[in-house]
């Protein structure tokens, strides 16, 4: 199995991206804020009690996530790779996620950063906001606060892989193409 992680704050490009890379190379799409989003518009319990986190811009518990995640891989046995999108974002969930990998006798080949300033991802969110109908992209407050929840909880996820050399720094200024063509290089080098 090949795995990968797009890794980066709210509004770095890692939807876009990710729609782009499973497509070029036939992995499957884990993205939990997808997952949650579909549990929301379904009216599950677990989309309900996902929902009271969301909407203020906070982590929805890792054991909800988790298991979200776990149940997800058991749909994809035949899987030739996963694309985590927002997963994980805590150090816990990439610690389940390691055993989760273990088990099934692969691991995460590499952590894709995308690079985007502070200043530029507000801009971007506030834009996505006038017409994804998220209610967490409505409030410039609530952007902030994501972008706070991502350097407390978030960015020491990147420390975690760091330490196993796995993580690769990618520019994610510029067109979306340009970016998609960054990623695709530094993949293509990993799977040859
Ligand atoms: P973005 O990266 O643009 O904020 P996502 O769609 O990845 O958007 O996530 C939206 C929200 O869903 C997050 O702010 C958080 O509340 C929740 N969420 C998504 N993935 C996770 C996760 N792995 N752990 C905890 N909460 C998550």
């Amino acid at each position: 199995m090949f795995n990968l992680i797009l890794f980066g704050p709210p509004g770095s490009g890692k939807g876009t991206q990710s729609d782009k890379l499973v497509a070029k190379y036939g992995l499957v799409h884990l993205s939990t804020g997808n997952l949650l989003r579909e549990e929301i518009a379904t009216k599950t319990p677990l989309g309900l009690q996902a929902m009271r986190f969301m909407d203020k811009g906070q982590l929805v518990p890792d054991e909800v996530v988790i298991g979200m995640v776990d149940s997800h891989f058991d749909k994809h046995k035949d899987a030739k790779g996963f694309l985590f999108d927002g997963f994980p974002r805590t150090v816990a969930q990439a610690k389940a996620l390691d055993k989760l990998l273990e088990l099934k006798k692969t691991e995460i080949s590499k952590v894709l950063l995308l690079d985007v300033d502070e200043e530029e991802l507000i801009k971007r969110l506030i834009l996505r906001g006038k017409t994804s109908g998220r209610s967490d992209d409505a409030d410039e407050n609530i952007l902030r606060s994501r972008q706070d929840v991502y350097k407390r909880e978030t960015l020491p996820v990147a420390a975690y892989y760091a330490k196993a050399k796995k993580v690769i720094h990618i520019d994610g200024i510029g067109e979306i193409d340009e970016i998609f063509e960054r990623l695709c290089s530094h993949i293509d080098k990993k799977m040859k």
